[in-house]
């Protein structure tokens, strides 16, 4: 089994002639928290973007687990195990936490959701759904309705309800954007928590919570790979630094 599992290859995307992503190459090694940071308009979105196959890339290709991906769908590729956090999972406001996992682990079988499908059918995946809502940290909330939640619980709940495809790799867009301290916290320790058997590709803004959690980071500027690296690494290299302070 290779160490890289996901591997962009002079990945490049073009908006009407202008290069927003510009040949990058990525290897994200099994198992770890990679980060993709940049200042604003460096292509971290545009990159995301076409790695969770929601843009087509106009030239690279894009390899998960030894397979070339660049052609499939974001549902392909979810079936394959990449799962991109909030992808397929809405979480439905008036629905408890417990429903609302009990419900994405039904739509992992590929049934389509139905609303009214019967309580009985659903408690089928009861048990499962306990152990995911305690893998997030939410057991106390279990019967809480999704929208009486905290931001920060919510965003865990959303976890939930993206763990429950089983994915073997998550990638995460901004997971703190727009938390509060205590949920930064909390939302970092359950990043670091489900890290211990996945691997996680994120973009992510609050560059402490990046020093944090990654074994491994890549700085874009300008839709290039600037640096990369771990965080002691990437933060002392003059042309970082120099790329944040000219943004
Ligand atoms: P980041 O996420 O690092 O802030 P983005 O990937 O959002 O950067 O954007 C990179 C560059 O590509 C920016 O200059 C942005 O204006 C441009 N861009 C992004 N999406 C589009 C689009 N759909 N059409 C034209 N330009 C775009």
């Amino acid at each position: 089994m290779s160490d890289v599992i996901l591997a962009a290859e002079n990945l490049t995307k073009e908006f009407k002639g202008f290069v927003a992503v510009d040949g990058v190459n990525l290897r994200v090694r099994r198992g770890q928290i990679h980060a993709l940071i940049g200042p604003n308009g460096a292509g971290k979105t545009t990159c995301f973007n076409l790695l969770t196959k929601f843009l087509p890339p106009t030239r690279g290709t894009i390899t998960y687990d030894g397979k070339d991906i660049t052609a499939m769908s974001s549902a392909d590729i979810a079936r394959l195990g990449l799962v991109r956090s909030f992808q397929i999972s809405a979480v439905f406001p008036h629905l408890t936490a417990l429903e609302n996992v009990r419900i994405a682990l039904q739509r992992r079988r590929g049934d389509s959701f139905d609303f009214w499908r019967s309580q009985k059918i659903l408690s089928r995946f009861d048990e499962e759904a306990r152990g995911l809502l305690a893998e997030v940290g939410l057991s106390e909330f279990t019967n809480t309705a999704a929208s009486e939640l905290s931001y920060g619980r919510k965003r865990a709940l959303e976890i939930a309800t993206t763990l429950a495809l089983n994915p073997e790799m998550l990638l995460l867009d901004e997971p703190m954007a727009g938390m509060a301290q205590a949920d930064v916290e909390r939302i970092t320790a359950l990043i670091k928590r489900i890290s211990a058997n996945r691997t996680i590709l994120m973009v992510e803004h609050n560059l402490s919570v990046v020093a944090t959690l990654s074994n491994t980071i890549t700085v874009l500027a300008r839709g290039k790979v600037l640096a990369e690296g771990d965080y002691a690494t990437v933060s002392q290299d003059p042309r970082v630094v120099e790329a944040y302070i000219g943004a």
